[in-house]
């Protein structure tokens, strides 16, 4: 087989994960479609919370990410996997690249990271990274003493809205229902906090500003009406990109791959690192932990079978 390992993605997960395995002396490919090779941190316009580089902007943190792993050698092929297919005779894996040719690997590193999902709404694009973000933990701390809203009425915009009333002096949750999807728990929590003001039957129709966001139009119970925010933070969902690993790998009811710390999913040598596996905090510092504990997993992986 040509390759150890074939690296599905070229985030921060994939990327640390080729780190681990150059140094590990593990022939190693990172196969990725798009983001100049750096992931979806590339999006961001400021970085505060990865450790080591304060106030980095996403893209030049990805550049650093994947010059590191060019340092060590690491081959780059840029295409967009297709199908990974099972070598039932040879414990390995075929992956078939969109243009070039097919790969035969003895372990798959799966770290193609997830996609958030949009309102749709007019100003969404114009104010992303002025005033609307889509992530509590890392832009938070932009909205001290400020107002904040939340959209979603899950899990993560309830979460999100109580990491956010630590810092922010008013956050509103914006609801479309008058019932949540969110956990008992979260939704008791939000409505005992004195800065927490849940707003149902509230639809939001457009996000206003200059050159940042200032408020959003919303519909409320039919009526329409403004409301004055400084920061919006969409927490409606994310989808996994995991369909290659449908009837592969197991995934939860959400569709990530089910893999603990290290990496190892119900497939027999392929590996799950990043915003792709089930965890609770998808960030750049857990997806660069989970590709080095991937890279060690394959390298066991591959003594004992091979
Ligand atoms: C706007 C924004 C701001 C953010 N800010 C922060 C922040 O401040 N701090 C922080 O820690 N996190 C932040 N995040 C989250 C962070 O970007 C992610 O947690 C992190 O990028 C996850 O890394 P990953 O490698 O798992 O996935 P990704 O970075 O998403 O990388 C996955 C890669 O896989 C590729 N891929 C997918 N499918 C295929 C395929 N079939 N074939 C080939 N390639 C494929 C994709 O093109 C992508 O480049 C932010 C995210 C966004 C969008």
């Amino acid at each position: 087989m040509k390759y150890d390992v074939v690296i599905i993605g070229g985030g921060a997960a994939g990327l640390s994960s080729a780190v681990y395995s150059q140094r590990a002396m593990l022939k190693t490919v990172v196969v990725e479609q798009e983001y100049m090779g750096t992931g979806q941190i590339a999006e961001s316009p400021r970085v505060d919370n990865y450790l080591g580089f304060f106030g980095l902007d996403g893209a030049e943190l990805g550049d650093k990410f994947r010059s590191h792993a060019e340092a060590l050698g690491t081959e780059f092929l840029n295409d967009e996997v297709t199908e990974i297919i099972s070598l039932e005779s040879s414990n390995g894996y075929k992956i078939k690249p969109s243009e070039g040719d097919v790969l035969e690997t003895k372990t798959v590193i799966f770290s193609a990271g997830c996609k958030r999902k949009n309102l749709g709404i007019k100003g969404e694009k114009e104010f992303s990274a002025r005033g609307i973000s889509f992530c509590a933990v890392c832009d938070g701390a932009f909205y001290k003493n400020k107002t904040a809203a939340v959209i979603g009425a899950g899990d993560t915009a309830f979460s999100d809205a109580l990491y956010l009333a630590n810092i922010a002096s008013k956050v509103y949750i914006i609801a479309r229902r008058d019932k949540f999807r969110a956990g008992n728990s979260l939704v008791d929590a939000a409505k005992k906090r004195g800065n927490i003001e849940i707003l149902t039957n509230t639809v939001p129709i457009e996000f206003t500003g200059e050159k940042s966001v200032d408020g959003i139009i919303l519909n409320a119970n039919g009526n329409e009406k403004k409301l004055a925010v400084n920061g919006i933070f969409i927490a409606v969902g994310s989808v996994p990109n995991t369909a290659l690993l449908s009837g592969i790998a197991k995934l939860d009811e959400s569709g990530y791959v089910v893999a603990d710390e290290d990496g190892v999913t119900s497939a027999a040598g392929i590996f799950a690192a990043g915003d792709v596996r089930t965890k609770r905090l998808r960030q750049v510092i857990t997806a660069a932990a989970d590709g080095a504990n991937c890279a060690v997993s394959a390298e066991k992986y591959i003594r004992e079978n091979f």
